[in-house]
């Protein structure tokens, strides 16, 4: 049974048990966030022992070099000691210049924009404050030529990076951000693009449409953003401002459960993201004018509309998610 060594305490490992379970199951309090290989939030780091394989899918190579890997995909074979990640290789400082309310729960967070720090609107980055003792991910919504990083963040009644983001950090203060990661961007095909998504699922949708734009994207661009009530269509005015200003924007704001907004419509977001695919031209045999669809926010409803995309004929390569979990 191999032994883990964190912070000078020892820990056993059950022979196949996931690192990030046998830790969490003696009361370590380690970063995690998707269990899956792809946020990497539970990014760690082996000082001793090695480090199997498969921990260190999708790392990039100067990390690999080091010996980082993934705590949710590491079934350690050996005695292993690891750390936290050690900031200067994985993190960019940021500092918080602007926090604002944008509706009862969600608030928008503006850093400034770290050296060296290129991204595309619609990925996301791993957020932890300058003790390491969270990470979380969150999607860039700015656009690489503001002066800025933006994001929209849900506050959960007990969510520990939510909260502390919204209670604890004031302007002024800084935080770490990793190197941007995830494959929701625009790509600049001949092709429709249809975006959907509930809640801060808007967070890199808005992102996307906006790049798509300024790349004078000559094609369709549909983009749904679901919410239970009215309230929850934080960016309405600046959403429809935008669609009146370019001809090929669609905005539809999808309501659940009380009235929508004059333009927009009731229901569930699946089922206008069923008829919205019913309407674009040749989503079925004509392969090369299929849409690019982007799918992000609440995990369930992004599974139920691929679902949907799949069954409607649509390719799997042309359908990017992020699940916030
Ligand atoms: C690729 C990716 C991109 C993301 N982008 C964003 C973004 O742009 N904006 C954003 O607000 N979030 C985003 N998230 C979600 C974010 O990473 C956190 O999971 C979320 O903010 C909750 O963290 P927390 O520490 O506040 O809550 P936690 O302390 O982790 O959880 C508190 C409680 O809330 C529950 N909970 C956790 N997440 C959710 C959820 N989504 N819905 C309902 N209950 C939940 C937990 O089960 C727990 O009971 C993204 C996630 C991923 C994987």
């Amino acid at each position: 049974m191999p032994t883990i060594t964190f912070e000078n305490q020892s820990y056993p490992c059950e022979a196949g048990e996931l690192l990030l379970d046998a830790l969490t199951r003696q009361g370590v309090n380690l970063p995690f966030g998707c269990r899956a290989g792809g946020c990497q939030a539970c990014m760690l780091k082996a000082t001793d022992g090695d480090v199997p394989a498969l921990a260190q899918t999708n790392i990039e190579e100067k990390l690999r070099r080091k010996h980082y890997f993934l705590a949710c995909l590491c079934r350690p074979e050996s005695d292993m000691t690891i750390a936290l990640p050690d900031p200067a290789d994985r993190y960019h400082s940021a500092i918080v210049f602007e926090k604002v309310a944008l509706n009862a729960q969600i608030i928008r967070l503006r850093c400034s924009l770290p050296e060296e720090f290129s991204y595309r609107p619609g990925q996301f980055v791993n957020l932890t404050p300058p003790d390491l003792s969270i990470t979380r991910s969150y999607s860039l919504a700015s656009l690489p030529e503001e002066p800025f990083v933006e994001f929209h963040i849900r506050l959960l009644p007990d969510g520990r990076m939510s909260r502390w983001l919204a209670e604890s950090v004031n302007n002024g203060d800084f935080i770490f951000l990793s190197d941007p990661l995830g494959h929701c961007y625009y790509r600049n095909q001949p092709r429709p693009l249809l975006l959907a998504g509930t809640g801060t699922g808007l967070a890199p949708l808005y992102g996307i449409t906006r790049d798509a734009l300024g790349q004078q994207h000559p094609h369709a661009i549909t983009l749904l953003h679901g919410a239970l009530d009215q309230q929850g269509l934080y960016h309405h005015d600046a959403l429809q401002t935008l669609a009146d200003a370019h001809s090929n924007l669609h905005y539809l704001p999808v309501v659940l459960h009380d009235g929508a907004p004059a333009n927009g419509a009731q229901g569930s977001i699946q089922d206008q993201f069923a008829h919205q695919l019913e309407t674009l031209p040749s989503t079925d045999c004509d392969a090369e004018r299929q849409p690019l669809i982007f799918l992000c926010g609440d995990t369930a409803t992004v599974a139920a509309m691929r679902e949907t995309a799949l069954a409607a004929g649509i390719a799997d390569s042309l359908i990017y998610t992020d699940s916030f979990g």
